[in-house]
C-alpha cells in the first residue's frame, strides 16, 4: 500500500496503517496525536475525515488543492463567491483539508475577476453543485450530434459523442436512427 511520503497526512496514514506514531513524540504528543488521528478513516487507498456533521470528506493531496478552488469558485458555474461560501462549497462537494478556509481566502483574494468587480458574490445561495472531476474516465458528457447530412452506407445519420470531462477525450459512435 501506498504511503503518501510527502503528504500533508503522512503521519496520519501511516498511524492508521501500523499503529505507527511519528518518531520522537513523546507521551503527551502522542494523546494529542492520537485524538487528531480520530475522524480519519482509510476505505481502499484514501484518506477520508469525519466531520463535526458526521460526514466522511476525502482529504485532497496538495497538488489538487488548486483544481477544486478553481472548480468551484472561478470556473463556468463557480460564481466567484466569497470566501466562506466558496469553503462551504468545497465542504458540500465532499472534499476536506486542514487549509481549507485560509487556502481558499487567499485564492478569492487573488482572484482577478472578483478584485476587477469589486469583491466576490456576497449571496450565500449557489444554484449549481458541479461534480467535480478529479481523475480521467470519472465523469462523461454523452450526447448525439445530427442529423448529418453525409450519412453512411449504413444509413447512419447521428454520431453518439461522450467526453471525458477530466481529459477532453472524445469518443464518438456512428448510430442509426
Ligand atoms: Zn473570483
Amino acid at each position: 500500500m501506498e504511503d503518501h511520503a510527502g503528504s500533508w497526512y503522512e503521519d496520519v496514514w501511516r498511524f492508521l496503517i501500523g499503529q505507527e506514531y511519528p518518531r520522537l513524540f513523546n507521551r503527551e504528543e502522542k494523546l494529542v496525536f492520537l485524538k487528531k488521528v480520530g475522524p480519519f478513516e482509510i476505505r481502499g487507498s484514501t484518506l477520508y475525515r469525519l466531520g463535526i456533521d458526521e460526514v466522511y470528506r476525502r482529504c485532497l493531496e496538495r497538488e489538487e488543492f488548486p483544481k477544486v478552488l478553481k472548480a468551484l469558485h472561478s470556473k463556468m458555474g463557480g460564481g466567484h463567491f466569497g470566501i466562506q461560501t466558496t469553503a462551504k462549497k468545497i465542504l458540500a462537494a465532499g472534499y476536506w483539508w486542514p487549509t481549507v478556509f485560509r487556502d481558499v481566502a487567499a485564492y478569492v483574494k487573488a482572484c482577478d475577476p472578483c478584485q476587477r468587480t469589486g469583491r466576490p458574490t456576497a449571496s450565500t445561495r449557489w444554484p449549481l453543485m458541479p461534480i467535480v472531476p478529479l481523475a480521467p474516465f470519472k465523469k462523461w458528457g454523452i450526447d448525439f450530434v445530427g442529423p448529418i447530412a453525409l450519412a453512411t452506407q449504413w444509413h447512419q445519420h447521428y454520431i453518439l459523442v461522450a467526453i471525458d470531462y477530466f481529459t477532453w477525450c472524445l469518443v464518438g459512435k456512428c448510430a442509426m436512427w
